[in-house]
């Protein structure tokens, strides 16, 4: 047996393999360390005795899905081994095949998917000058792919895979390095192999199982696959054949090479692990790479536009806030939206139309309530397709096409194109939901084997063996009372069990008086058991009429599925139509709620916001929220540089103006009282200084890499948010890096994005006189008596004061500790404010020598006077925290009246200084 298992492990690599024995799956050796410990089961071990034990663990086969759940959420792939064969006397071995094989991108069981999500899985190829990607959700049968060729085709592929956020991605062993260098590690590479007489405690085994629990806290599952299911003949031929078409061109991928190779490649592995064919793919859409508003993975994260930061979960994010859709697949759309916005200024505006016309309460209530009674008409479709749709989803099916009439009478006369086309791709599908309520009945068994799942009068034949069933039992029913009567004796019983079927049961004080045509079956302590010929015969009829019901139930639920599964096309276009009718309603319903405006999209350059809010801040906060005016063009206001206190609000100036973008793009209203709106190509963010500890990258690494980034592609459509860059280094570095990123993307004709820079160094203010497309503003803060106060209100100009200090109060740093500060503060204010109006570094301490000097290309002479402030701050704070007293000798001495000092006097004072020195 173990020599079957490790036949069927090495043809499954890379998965942990659950190996069907008996009523349990069994792991066996390191899949059995890493599944006991992930499972928290209790790991054993087989052969003991010999030596060599076999560690072990197992989970009952009732309970697996749930294991399973647990282990592909952490990103292990599972091979299913079941016995294909009964056991019999004869043959020791049972034959046992792979059946399945789970994995992060191919999960479509209900109870590892949620409704709101989608599971992408995603093929990567190409060629180092051409790169591909397809995506596929297998639940519901989306699949597409995109290539690109050029300088950036990576950057562009790599950024459509952070916006699809796959689960899985799969790519050719000859991609592995840019693969493993872009996303990180493999989650779960097969196991290494473990040799007779390795001991489970050695501290090789210890350390891989380190580094693959903390592997799995990644979402992404890396899987390397074997170059030949690349290659592009068989990938093509394979596409050709799944859609029933001569020529991919249809599905515009002609010439499209590296597409094909991982859109086949993708299919192929789906086939593969559920060794199924997947008939509801039945189409693939091309699309050119970044036909979106691209939002990395970083900005993604940033804006929390799905996932709020630091545990706050989906509720805390934009949409969250937003998302009031009523189905799954309403959901789904939504979130597709939120995480590629649209930049086609004309679908724009048919949803912007849309949410308008859905504004009106009547309409948009009645609806979302109709919504509610769908059911996720685009996973049931995959369902039946993959066999594993139950007689609980037909009924499901058949009540949601019985909205559908009342879904197209409300959105019969509507105005806007978008909703008379919806209007007009919800089939009502009649046929099928007669057909439906004619073979299934209301309220089915979960399980088809339960029977009782078809409705009588949808079969004759299945009708009569009911009827002979029913008859039987009661023949059977009825001879319990003749028999009683016949043998006198009233503790009789007609009763039935699974193993030996009908018998009469008859207590033993009883037995002496059956009668003699009894059969006795079986003695238990207190009762007898017998059989007769007429009771025998009765079973036949009952058991034989049972086991066809069984048969012929399963028969005719597979011919409806057949049926049903004919009408993929149609299901699935009312499944997406009624899903964009569910997010629409839902963006609208947003919009009343939280009284959004429409905003003005153009194809312009201008960014005119009046009143704008954070969309998550103003919803979750408990304070009122101070709206701010914005306006940014690509000419004379480009680049805003923000200064204010720290708190002050601005991050989230810079994330609010971002979001009403991006809403904007979606089609949605936007949180603000009035917006004039480009259609940008792209959001780049550098927002916050988070270490990527899971990568080993140090912060100041991870921020240079985000800002190389968007020096290298930011375009004058783009957006670009810098908060704080330039500060995981030394002050040096930092605001040199700082200055001349700022100049590169104010001066560089094709990276000119519109920027928006919030700052600590008020030194960068100095740009805004420098540069024609910069402006200062400021978050405004008031000090009433001693105390600050964030006004939250953004205005021209720049910001005298950090009001570190104060923010330090609130944090609840000691008394003492403030107080010391404030004349630290006000030493170095005062020494700063001195040394520039010389403009000379009065400072020559061996500490400055020190410091990193700024770097020799850096020639500008405000940059050097900026860098020098700095640098004497930094230094003069290390003089005074060090030498307090020798600080204030310093302020007398510049304080003395030389002019006016006598000799003698003169004399003194320096016998005073020396003597005070420490
Ligand atoms: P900064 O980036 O200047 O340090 P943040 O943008 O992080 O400040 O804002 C600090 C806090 O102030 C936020 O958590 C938010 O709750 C609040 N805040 C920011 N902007 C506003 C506003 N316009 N109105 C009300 N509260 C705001």
């Amino acid at each position: 047996m173990l020599r079957q298992y490790q036949e069927l492990k090495q043809q499954h690599p890379g998965t942990l393999l659950f190996f069907r024995l008996g009523d349990f799956y069994e792991l066996f050796y390191d899949d059995a360390v890493t599944g006991s410990r992930e499972l928290e089961i209790t790991l054993t071990a087989r052969h003991k005795e010999r030596g060599d034990p076999v560690p072990m663990c197992g989970v009952p086969h009732h309970a697996a899905s749930g294991y399973i759940a647990k282990l592909v959420r952490k990103g292990y792939r599972v091979a299913v081994c079941e016995q294909t064969e009964e056991a019999s006397k004869t043959k020791k071995l049972v034959r046992r095949e792979v059946v399945r094989v789970i994995t992060p991108g191919t999960a479509i069981d209900p109870q590892l998917i949620e409704a709101s999500d989608s599971i992408y899985l995603a093929a990567l190829c190409g060629t180092g000058s051409a790169y591909a990607v397809a995506f596929l959700e297998l639940s519901t049968g989306d699949f597409r792919a995109t290539e690109s060729s050029g300088p950036e085709a990576w950057s562009r592929i790599r950024a459509d895979i952070e916006s699809f956020a796959p689960r899985e991605l799969l790519f050719p062993e000859s991609l592995s390095l840019l693969v493993r260098d872009s996303f990180g590690e493999p989650v779960h590479t097969a196991p290494l192999p473990m040799s007779e007489g390795d001991d489970l405690n050695n501290a090789e085994a210890q350390d891989v199982q380190a580094r693959q629990l903390s592997r799995s806290t990644q979402t992404l599952t890396l899987t390397p696959v074997d170059d030949w299911a690349w290659r592009e003949d068989d990938c093509a031929a394979l596409l050709s054949k799944q859609f029933g078409t001569r020529h991919l061109a249809g599905h515009g991928l002609e010439d499209k090479h590296q597409a094909i190779r991982a859109a086949g490649a993708c299919l192929n592995y789906a086939r593969e692990t559920q060794r199924a064919a997947v008939p509801h793919i039945s189409d693939i859409t091309y699309f050119e790479a970044q036909d979106s508003l691209v939002l990395d993975a970083v900005t993604l994260r940033n804006l929390e536009i799905v996932e709020g930061q630091s545990g706050g979960g989906r509720a805390r994010s934009l949409l969250g806030i937003i998302d009031r859709t009523v189905t799954g697949m309403g959901a789904r759309l939504l979130r597709s939206w939120v995480m590629r916005p649209s930049i086609d200024l004309i679908e724009i505006e048919s949803r912007l139309n849309s949410v308008t016309d859905l504004s009106s309460q009547v309409k948009r209530d009645s609806l979302r309530d109709l919504l509610k009674g769908v059911a996720d008409l685009e996973r049931l479709v995959g369902r039946i397709h993959l066999g594993t749709a139950t007689p609980r989803d037909l009924v499901a099916l058949r009540g949601s096409l019985e909205q559908l009439p009342s879904i197209r009478q409300a959105l019969a006369d509507s105005k806007p194109t978008l909703l008379a086309s919806l209007h007009e791709n919800i089939n009502e599908l009649p046929d099928v939901r007669d057909l439906i309520a004619r073979a299934i009945c209301d309220e089915p068994a979960v399980n088809l084997s339960d029977g009782g799942v078809i409705r009588d009068g949808y079969n004759s034949e299945l009708d009569e063996l009911r009827s002979t069933s029913r008859n039987a039992k009661q023949s059977i029913a009825s001879i319990e009372a003749r028999e009683r009567s016949r043998s006198g004796i009233t503790s009789l019983r007609v009763r039935f069990n699974n193993v030996f079927g009908y018998f009469i049961e008859v207590s033993k004080g009883a037995s002496s008086r059956v009668p003699d045509d009894y059969e006795r079956r079986q003695t238990l302590t207190n009762a007898e058991r017998y059989t007769t010929p007429e009771l025998k015969d009765w079973e036949r009829h009952v058991l034989g009429a049972e086991e066809r019901i069984v048969e012929l139930e399963s028969s005719l639920f597979s011919e409806l599925r057949s049926i049903l599964a004919g009408e993929t096309i149609l299901l699935q276009t009312t499944a997406r139509a009624l899903a964009t009718v569910d997010a629409l309603a839902a963006i609208a319903e947003t919009a009343v709620r939280r009284r959004y405006a429409r905003p003005v999209m153009h194809n312009g350059d201008e960014i005119e916001i009046k009143d704008g809010r954070h969309p998550v801040i103003e919803a979750l906060s408990n304070d009122p929220f101070v709206p701010n005016d914005l306006y940014m063009n690509n000419s004379t206001d480009r680049f805003l540089i923000i200064t204010g206190p720290n708190m002050g609000g601005k991050s989230s100036l810079l994330r609010q103006t971002a979001l009403i973008q991006i809403l904007a793009q979606i089609g949605s209203f936007v949180p603000a009282k009035s917006a004039r709106l480009p259609v940008l190509d792209r959001v780049w963010t550098r927002v916050g200084a988070s270490d990527d500890l899971a990568s080993g990258r140090s912060t100041f690494m991870v921020e240079m890499t985000e800002t190389a980034a968007i020096l290298h592609n930011a375009t004058p459509r783009s957006l670009v948010l810098l908060d704080e860059i330039g500060r995981g280094t030394s002050t040096f570095d930092g605001l040199s890096i700082a200055w001349a990123v700022s100049e590169f993307l104010h001066d560089s004709p094709e990276h000119a994005a519109k920027t928006l820079f919030a700052t600590h160094y008020h030194e960068l203010t100095e740009l805004a006189e420098r540069l024609p497309g910069a402006r200062n503003y400021q978050i405004t803060a008031a000090e009433r008596e001693g105390e600050v106060i964030f006004l939250h209100h953004l205005e021209p100009g720049r910001a005298s004061k950090s009001y570190g200090i104060e923010v330090a109060r609130l944090a609840g740093l000691p008394p003492a500790v403030l107080e010391r500060a404030r004349e630290v503060l006000e030493r170095l204010e005062r020494y700063e404010l001195d040394v520039f109006a010389e403009d000379t570094l009065p400072v020559k301490d061996h500490r400055l020598d020190e410091e990193p000097q700024p770097s020799c290309s850096v020639q500008n002479a405000a940059l050097r006077t900026a860098v020098r402030r700095a640098a004497v701050r930094q230094v003069a704070s290390q003089v005074t925290l060090f030498d307090s007293v020798n600080q204030e000798l310093l302020d007398e001495v510049r304080d003395v009246d030389v002019e006016n000092l006598s000799a003698d006097e003169a004399h003194a004072f320096l016998l005073n200084m020396r003597s005070r020195i420490i």
